[in-house]
């Protein structure tokens, strides 16, 4: 079956048709990245415009790149949260103007099921498995005992791993946004200060991240008062290695305890240089597969949202004509409509 993704959460505009919910017929992603840039983030009111202004271009993008029209889809899924309330708006009114003039089935998606599910393309799912979703707003490890049963069994309490990345990014005066820019700077760097890390109560697969994003602060401040001063790639590399440390630790002791099949990395910050080798040398030995998108599938497209659309479409989930953006979705309330069977 061929499955039309839509994807308008936040500040990419994204299409994509998905065969089987396996395989990428076709994937657009506009981004915004150049409009947001001089105001340091997503400007949401300007995100919305854009979306607006992009979405029929992108569709018909989607669409020239395949020998398909819109006859040969099966069903149109769309993002109808969590996100930007005004950005959500614009796929899924898109999603269900087209759906509804060529009476195909709609499906909502939750965007971090569709980031999860971005490593579906790569490889079918052997369940348990553990989710460590790592992205712009989340920070969670997800359980999933079958398709479209999602338990959160560790979140972040504060900041999220990505958005720990921007704001030191932005402390070191790194365009927006400043994950990749991190990455790569970390490459290049010298472990120079031993950051903190946040294991919080032993046994808790729960995260913090803004301690460890005040003490860079704070070092920068007192090196500043001191008339001396970092090198970037040295804090950049000292940043990543607690954050990394962290993240890969609580996976592994996850993946031990709820004895998962496999291990799947998911969200923006799942392209981290760092994360993936950090990941890969700890998994290495060990039973759960690893697997990670490329590096492409990481941040937000619509390829994710189609494959998880594809899933709850053959388990029969069609959204109602009243289909409305969901910016404060939660994981656990899609979670209970995926596994009720109705
Ligand atoms: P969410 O998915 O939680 O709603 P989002 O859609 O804004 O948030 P994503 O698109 O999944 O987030 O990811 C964007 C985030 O990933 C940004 O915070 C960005 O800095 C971070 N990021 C992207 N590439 C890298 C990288 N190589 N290293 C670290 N962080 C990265
Ligand atoms: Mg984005
Ligand atoms: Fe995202």
């Amino acid at each position: 079956e061929y499955i039309l993704g839509i994807e308008t959460s936040c500040d990419e505009t994204a299409v994509a048709i998905v065969k089987n919910g396996k395989e990428i017929v076709a994937n657009v992603v506009a981004s915004q990245i150049e409009s947001h840039k001089r105001f340091g983030g997503v400007v949401p009111e300007i995100a919305s415009r854009h979306h607006v202004e992009q979405i029929t271009m992108v569709l018909e993008e989607a669409f020239k790149e395949t020998e398909m029209t819109i006859d040969d889809i099966d069903a149109v899924a769309v993002t109808e949260g969590p996100g930007l309330v005004g950005a959500l708006l614009v796929g899924v009114n898109a999603a269900k103007a087209l759906a509804f003039a060529h009476q195909k089935p709609l499906i909502g998606v939750h965007h971090i099921a569709g980031h999860i599910y971005a490593n579906r393309l790569v490889k079918e799912f052997s369940f348990p498995l553990l989710a460590l979703v790592v992205s712009g707003g989340h920070t969670e490890l997800v359980l999933m005992k079958d398709h479209g049963d999602f338990e959160i069994i560790g979140e972040t309490r504060d900041d999220a791993a990505g958005e720990a990345y921007d704001k030191v990014a932005r402390t070191l005066k790194l365009p927006y946004p400043g994950g990749p820019k991190i990455d790569q700077l970390a490459q290049e760097g010298n472990m120079v200060i031993d950051f903190p890390r946040a294991w919080l109560e032993e046994g808790s697969f729960d995260f913090s991240f803004s301690g460890l994003k005040s003490a860079v602060i704070n070092t920068l401040h007192n090196a500043k008062q001191r008339g001396e001063e970092f090198r970037q790639e040295d804090i950049a590399t000292s940043f990543q290695a607690s954050v990394v440390d962290v993240l890969v630790e609580k996976t592994y002791l996850a993946a031990k305890h709820y004895q998962v099949k496999q291990v799947i990395v998911a969200g923006g910050v799942a392209a981290n240089k760092g994360l993936r080798a950090a990941m890969e040398a700890k998994f290495k030995k060990s039973k759960p597969e690893l697997l990670f998108p490329p590096i492409s599938l990481c941040t937000d497209n619509a390829a994710m949202i189609a494959a998880a659309g594809s899933v709850a479409f053959k388990q029969g989930h069609r959204a109602d004509w009243d289909l409305n953006a969901n910016p404060g979705l939660s994981m656990e309330k899609y979670s209970q409509r995926m596994m009720s069977c109705d």
